[in-house]
């Protein structure tokens, strides 16, 4: 409901995910002020322009002072750094949350800057986004119907996160509870290899036909398949060393896998082929 309401958000991070959430606050009637902060001079001025922030500065210790909530949407291996420019000019009571698509190593940096102790942050990570990047990509319904995981952990004071929880509601998604390492490892297997995946093959085919021929045949299974390796670069550079361990373990078990297809197909061995093919389709029905 519209009564929910957070006078002060700073949003550090100006891309899609960061300005959507804010964006999505905004229209519903849910925040006061929004500052934002970004390395990038000209998302901040498009960010204003577009009427998704209030303020900004360059000197990100201004952005941050006077917030309650205070958004960290920037690729995985800047969060360390953000937070080591903050530290010192957060007030007392401000709560702060990230959106990270890896959790493990948010929770270490947040821990490595702040101190063990530290309990007004919570780790999130929105099920929901696109290839598309950057402020103009800006949604304010993005979220709805769509998952954001919480991975509370011990210390983390219940009211923090029920400020988070509710920001999220208020923009429609649904929230579900998860430990950091059973995140990572789901998520390693549901998004990170097929991301890993993707990349990889759209660079094979780029490199082995010289002329790009493949590419004018793309409405076969390619451009599905596909989709996702116009991804961020930056953003998954930063997820696959984030996730390193997770993502490793289930691409083993992939090569393994895909090591069996390949021999049962050079055997021609159909049995074995329609097994497999069978067993996934079934499997890929029966999830909605
Ligand atoms: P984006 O590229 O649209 O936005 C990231 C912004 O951060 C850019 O404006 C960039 O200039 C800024 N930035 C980079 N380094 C910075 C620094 N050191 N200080 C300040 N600003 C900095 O990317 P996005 O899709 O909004 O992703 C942001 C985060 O959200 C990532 O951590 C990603 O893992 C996570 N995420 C993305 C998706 C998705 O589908 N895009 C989904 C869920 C979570």
């Amino acid at each position: 409901s519209s009564e929910f309401r957070i006078e002060r958000i700073a949003v550090i991070g100006l891309g899609l995910i960061g300005c959507s959430w804010v964006k999505g606050l905004r229209a519903r009637g849910h925040v006061g002020f929004v500052s934002g902060y970004d390395r990038n001079l000209e998302s901040m001025t498009l960010a204003q322009e577009a009427g998704l922030i209030d303020f900004f500065s360059e000197d990100i210790t201004d952005v941050v002072a006077d917030a309650d909530l205070i958004i960290i949407s920037v690729p995985i291996m800047a969060v360390r750094g953000v937070l080591e420019s903050i530290l010192a000019s957060i007030s007392s009571t401000a709560v702060l949350t990230d959106v990270g698509s890896v959790k493990g190593s948010v929770a270490a940096d947040v821990k490595a800057v702040f101190g063990d102790g530290f309990t007004r942050f919570v780790l999130g990570h929105p099920i929901a986004g696109s290839e598309r990047s950057g402020v103009l990509a800006a949604d304010e319904n993005l979220y709805v119907h769509h998952k954001v995981i919480i991975t509370p952990e011990a210390h983390t004071d219940s009211k923090a996160l029920k400020l988070v929880r509710q920001a999220w509601r208020a923009v429609g998604a649904d929230i579900e509870d998860m430990a950091v390492e059973h995140h990572d490892e789901v998520l390693a297997a549901t998004s990170h290899l097929p991301h890993l995946l993707a990349y990889s093959l759209v660079d094979t085919l780029a490199n082995s036909h010289e002329n790009k021929e493949i590419f004018n045949y793309a409405a076969g299974g390619f451009r599905d398949f596909t989709r996702i390796a116009a991804s961020s670069p930056v953003m998954w550079r930063d997820i696959f060393s984030a996730n390193r361990e997770q993502i490793l373990k289930t691409l083993d078990l992939f090569e393994h896998d895909l090591k069996f297809l390949r021999a049962a197909i050079e055997l021609g061995d159909t049995t074995t082929v329609m097994g497999v093919l069978t067993r996934a389709k079934v499997a890929r029905d029966h999830f909605s």
